[in-house]
Order: structure tokens, then C-alpha cells, then sequence
């Protein structure tokens, strides 16, 4: 009697859903995220990509050339927190731009969405990551915070007394986006922090327009240690997946952020997360993403999961070569890409 109760119920819910799908339409090409095809994919994908030669580690940070380039993570983390990986997952690379994501959710946490606009700017600049006519064209207005000028900005604004106190919050909540304590790769940071003067000189010059909010100097040495954090594939796969989720880590089950904070990140990675090739990525992939110097790539398929890549050598535009050719890969044969539109019948 139970039973078959549960199965009129069951049946009723198909039939609703199918009504709604016909009323509603169905939009989004039908996908199959179970778990054999999931990791059957990245066995492939792996497979496929993992003899591609093309690229070379960045240097202008000298420790970044020392870094092992072949190492090859590829990791993906549904919704549901379900946590698939592939390859090398075990060696750390620096996190580099990827952290600008989620700075740049902290202060839109703290300040909300006009401020970013306003305060930073939210315009892809087409221009390289490192960028200074990028800030002199528009006197420090639009830029955003997933190139340089912008990220330098946004740490500025990040809350916090001074320089420790912005420091301790930034990395708690990197951590908390990837659910579990992240720590700094300190070869990098002091590689880095004495070889910084470019984006020093970026911090001085948006306080010369008014568009620094906390020492540059400070600003620029926060900025160069986010950069130095360490992460494996897995923790950047958990980072996308818990933006992909609306604000919580679909793992810890930890609220990180609103989910309207979510909302305004996501487009700025999807217009300027690839640097000067932002377009050419969004165009071939239709997904939100954001690489690093460092050569990890996460990819954002929203309220299904995140992906994401480390494979240090780079293109001319400083995007893992690896990286995006297995996203792409992944994301074509799920057919997730959100312009993929099935007519309705
Ligand atoms: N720390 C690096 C820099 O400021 C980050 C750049 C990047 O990953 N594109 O140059």
C-alpha cells in the first residue's frame, strides 16, 4: 500500500515536470552529469591533453620558472559536493590571479555591488593583465578587479584596520571558498615582493586618480602574498563549485558569500577572466573563468558545478595552455555551455 503510494507520488512528479518542460520550456541542452560520465571524461580529457608541449612556465616571477611543468591536476566538484579528480593532485602551485575572484567577492560581500562599480569599475579593459595605459586611458576608471590595477584596488578596500588585519581576512575567506585552511608558498612571495616595483607603480598611480584606498604599498604587498597562495586543482575546482552553488562550499556546506554576491562576480569573470583573451575563451566556452600566472584555470558552470586545471606552462596571453584545451574539452561533451539553447518543439 505504502509502496505504491510512492510510486503514484513519483509519477506525478514526472508528469508535473514533463507539463512544466512543454509550458516552460525546457532551454538548457540536456546534459549527463552522472558519475560514470563525469569520470569518463576526465580520463579522457587527461589522456588526450596530458603530451600537449605548447607553452612555457611564466618568469618574469623568477620562482615561477622552477615550478615542474608537468604538472597536470585536473579536478571537477558538482553542486552536490561530489569531488572528482584526475592526474596530480597533490602538487601546490601558486594561486596568482585566480584569488582576484575572490577578493573581489569579499568586498562585494562587505561594500555590495554600486561600490565595486563605482569604486574600482567593472569594464573588461581587452588589455594585458599588467596593464598601465589601462589605468591612464580612463584616469583609473574602468578596470575591473580580475586584471592587476583593478585586484590591487579591490584589496585596498578589503575591510580591516590595517595591513594584518586585511591580510588575516583575505586568506580566511580563499580558504573558506576552497574548505580548508590555505597557506602562502613563501618562495614565490618573497620572489615576487622584491621584483614588484610594476605593480607598485600601478598602486601609486590609481592614487594619483583617487582610486587607491589603502597605502599602495601595504595594498600592493596584501596583493603579492594573495598571490602567493598555495592551491592544488581540488581546491580550485571547490572555489568555482562553491560560486557555482550560490555562496556555499557544496563540500563543507559553509555560506562563504549571498548569493547576490555570486551574481555580480560572475559576469566580470566571464567578461575579463582570461586577461586580453577573455573574448576569445568566452566565445569557444560560454562559461565564467579565471586563470593565474601560475597556471591553474577554474571554469564556473553555474548551479552545476566548477571545474578547474593546474598546468603551469602558458600562452602569450598568460592562460594555461592545458588548462583551457581540457575545460573546453569537458565542457563541449557535457554540452553545459548556457548558450547551447535546445528550440523548443
Ligand atoms: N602576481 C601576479 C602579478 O601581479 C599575478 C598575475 C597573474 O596571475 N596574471 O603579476
Amino acid at each position: 500500500m505504502k509502496k505504491s503510494y510512492r510510486i503514484c507520488k513519483v509519477a506525478f512528479f514526472f508528469l508535473l515536470t514533463i507539463i512544466a518542460g512543454n509550458t516552460i520550456g525546457f532551454a538548457q541542452t540536456k546534459t549527463d552529469l552522472s558519475k560514470a560520465n563525469i569520470e569518463r571524461l576526465l580520463n579522457e580529457a587527461y589522456t588526450k591533453f596530458k603530451d600537449v608541449k605548447e607553452g612555457k612556465n611564466a618568469d618574469y616571477i623568477k620562482e615561477l620558472a622552477n615550478v615542474d611543468p608537468n604538472i597536470f591536476g585536473i579536478a571537477l566538484v558538482t553542486t552536490d559536493g561530489t569531488v572528482y579528480t584526475k592526474g596530480d593532485i597533490s602538487s601546490m602551485v601558486s594561486i596568482q590571479s585566480v584569488s582576484k575572484v575572490f577578493v573581489m567577492a569579499q568586498v562585494l560581500e562587505e561594500l555590495g555591488p554600486q561600490a565595486v562599480q563605482d569604486k574600482i569599475g567593472v569594464d573588461a579593459t581587452g588589455m594585458r593583465f599588467n596593464s598601465i595605459v589601462a589605468v591612464e586611458l580612463q584616469k583609473g576608471k574602468e578596470i575591473n578587479p580580475m586584471v592587476n590595477p583593478g585586484a590591487i584596488a579591490a584589496t585596498s578596500l578589503v575591510a580591516g584596520a590595517d595591513s594584518a588585519a586585511k591580510w588575516k581576512s583575505i586568506l580566511q575567506k580563499q580558504s573558506d571558498f576552497a574548505g580548508r585552511q590555505l597557506t602562502v608558498n613563501q618562495p614565490v612571495y618573497i620572489s615576487e615582493a622584491g621584483d614588484n616595483l610594476r605593480n607598485q607603480a600601478i598602486a601609486h598611480l590609481l592614487l594619483a586618480y583617487g582610486r587607491m584606498y589603502f597605502d599602495p604599498v601595504q595594498s600592493t604587498d596584501i596583493y603579492t602574498k594573495q598571490c602567493a597562495i598555495n592551491v592544488n586543482a581540488k581546491d580550485l575546482a571547490t572555489m568555482a563549485a562553491t560560486l557555482a552553488n550560490g555562496g556555499i562550499n557544496p563540500v563543507t556546506k559553509k555560506k562563504v558569500v549571498t548569493p547576490q554576491t555570486v551574481q555580480y562576480t560572475l559576469p566580470v569573470m566571464a567578461t575579463a577572466g582570461l586577461y586580453d583573451d577573455s573574448g576569445i575563451w568566452y566565445y569557444n566556452s560560454g562559461l565564467p573563468a579565471k586563470s593565474g600566472v601560475g597556471g591553474g584555470l577554474l571554469a564556473v558552470c553555474p548551479g552545476k558545478f566548477g571545474i578547474a586545471v593546474v598546468s603551469p606552462p602558458l600562452d602569450a596571453a598568460g592562460n594555461s595552455v592545458k588548462a583551457q584545451k581540457v575545460i573546453k574539452y569537458v565542457v563541449d561533451q557535457l554540452k553545459v555551455d548556457p548558450f547551447l539553447i535546445e528550440p523548443k518543439k
